[in-house]
This record gives C-alpha cells, structure tokens and sequence, in this order.
C-alpha cells in the first residue's frame, strides 16, 4: 500500500474518512501510539488535514449561507415595513390634518367670541345710552 501523500510503502496506515485516501503516520500528522490509543469510532471517524479543512469550509459556507439567509429574509420584510412606514405617515398626515382643523375650529371659536364680547360691549353701550334717555325723558315730563 502507498501513502496518498508521500507515495511511500506503507504497512500500518491511517485511513481518511472523508477522502478515503490511507496515509502512513507522519503525513496524517499522527503519532503511531497515540493513533492506536484511539477507540475504533474515532479511528474510523478520522479525517486527514486536507478533508478536516474542507468540513470547515463547508461550516463556514453554511454560516455565511444561513446570515444570507437571514439578511433575505429581512430584506423580504422590507417591502412590509415600508407599507407599515406608509401607513404610519399617512396617519400622521390624518392627524396633522385634523390637528390643523381642530386650531381652525378654534380660531373660529376665537372669532366668534371676540364677537359676542364686542356684542356685549355694543349691548351696555345701548343700554347707557338707553339709560341716559331715560332719564331725559323723565326730565322733559316733569
Ligand atoms: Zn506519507
Ligand atoms: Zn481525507
């Protein structure tokens, strides 16, 4: 048997689990006594450099395709949350509009009364004067 990596004769080899490929000791970066301590599970669950790098990459890309993921996701709600913006701005407009009509009304309510208080003045003018005639009525029929 060969090393997949040295090309050298190999008895005792290791053997990837990704990759399939049987490596001698030193290019699987093991040492001999402590790849026999290991139990047969981990033996057979062992990967070499190469295929554990590429199970990183591979978490790696599905992190970033998860964050894609999310971020699409999000982006999918924007077109939501500008409908939900929309409407807040026209209820604000709704408010704004009735706000303006509110300081009309009371503008007017401003109006009339000032008009009722010149009425009013206008009243107790006319009944001085009311007053005074009378009093030059009673003179006169005296
Ligand atoms: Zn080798
Ligand atoms: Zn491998």
């Amino acid at each position: 048997m060969l090393c997949a990596i040295c090309q050298e004769t190999i008895n005792d080899c290791v053997s990837c689990y990704g990759c399939k490929n049987h490596l001698c000791y030193g290019c699987a970066g093991l040492e001999e006594k402590s790849y026999r301590r290991l139990n047969q599970d981990k033996k057979s669950a062992w990967r070499c450099a190469h295929c554990k790098n590429t199970k990183n990459e591979t978490s790696i890309n599905e992190v970033i395709l998860k964050e894609i993921r999310d971020i699409k996701s999000r982006v999918n709600s924007i077109p939501e949350l500008l409908e939900d913006v929309k409407t807040i701005k026209c209820e604000l407009e709704e408010l704004k509009d009735a706000c303006n009509e509110n300081n009309k009304r009371l503008d007017e309510f401003d109006t009339t009364i000032a008009t009722m208080e010149e009425n009013v003045s206008e009243i107790n003018h006319i009944k001085d004067k009311l007053a005074i005639t009378r009093v030059d009525f009673d003179r006169i029929h005296h």
